[in-house]
């Protein structure tokens, strides 16, 4: 069959089951630069926690540093959990010191990796154009990719954050990604690491928005997107964010560190 049938199969297929069975939630935690061995009991801890139903019927994925990735990808080998990169290089191999790429994270026993988190756009000035390259060498590796986009507090101020994050979702997802390859996570800049979290209102009219553009962006994708809320959730929080219309899980920083925070979060889809 030719491709670009294949994907419209699929499309139509993903379509069907999202309107059967609704859009499984996922919630992804991302350990950032933290972790050594001693931490890998909490992995441990959320596989247990996970396979007795403590996620309900949420997919739950590890984001650990790289240094982690195997023995995380060992540890939730038998569970339903899954291990997931924080970043990959756009090229399979070659002389890039320093780098890891997309097939490397898949034969470490990744499934996921995110991409164009805000701390890579900022602090290694990644533009939209690097992180769809790198969404494409995630695809090509057969990884589902986390894109992230979001917006700074000065921009949501200016009233821009609708502009901002429709740019980031054009540069950033390549247009021919098949249904089910890509998640977005929405993360407001200004929320991440803070505690301070948008308005419910502000969440669903975001999450719309990039529901809306992706369906634009790249045809058969919409409904079923996931569509994930990161910055600053934590249990406390967790209800009042994943309720909201078009919040189809998390993506948890900090309060991923912790089995019982990150559980208390994924325990809403109990
Ligand atoms: C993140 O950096 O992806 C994130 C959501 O961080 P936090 O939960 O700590 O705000």
């Amino acid at each position: 069959m030719r491709p670009h049938l294949q994907r419209a199969l699929a499309a139509k297929l993903l379509e069907q089951f999202s309107m059967t069975h609704g859009i499984r939630p996922l919630v992804a935690g991302n350990w950032k630069m933290n972790g050594l061995r001693d931490r890998l009991g909490e992995v441990a801890a959320v596989c247990e926690d996970v396979a007795a139903g403590g996620a309900g019927r949420a997919e739950i994925v590890i984001c650990p540093p790289a240094t982690l990735l195997m023995s995380v990808a060992n540890l939730c080998g038998n569970t339903p959990v899954e291990a997931g990169g924080q970043d990959c290089h756009a090229e399979a191999s070659g002389a890039f010191t320093g780098d890891i790429s997309a097939e490397m994270l898949k034969d470490a026993g990744a499934s996921y990796v995110i991409l164009g988190h805000s701390e890579r756009r900022a602090g290694y000035k990644e533009s939209d154009e690097v992180v769809r390259f790198k969404v494409k060498a995630a695809l090509r590796a057969g990884l589902t990719a986390i894109i992230c986009v979001g917006e700074t507090l000065a921009e949501r101020e200016r009233g821009e954050a609708l502009v901002v994050v429709g740019a980031q979702l054009r540069g950033s997802v390549p247009k021919d990604s098949a249904p089910g390859s890509i998640v977005v996570a929405y993360e407001p800049i200004w929320a991440i690491g803070t505690g301070l979290t948008p308005s419910q209102k502000d969440v669903a009219e975001m999450h719309g928005f990039i529901r809306e553009r992706i369906s634009e962006l790249v045809p058969g994708q919409g409904a079923a997107l996931r569509i994930l809320y990161g910055g600053s959730v934590k249990p406390s929080n967790a209800a009042e964010l994943l309720s909201v219309k078009d919040v189809d899980g998390a993506l948890v920083g900090g309060a991923s560190l912790s089995s019982a925070a990150f559980m208390g979060i994924a325990g809403y889809y109990r």
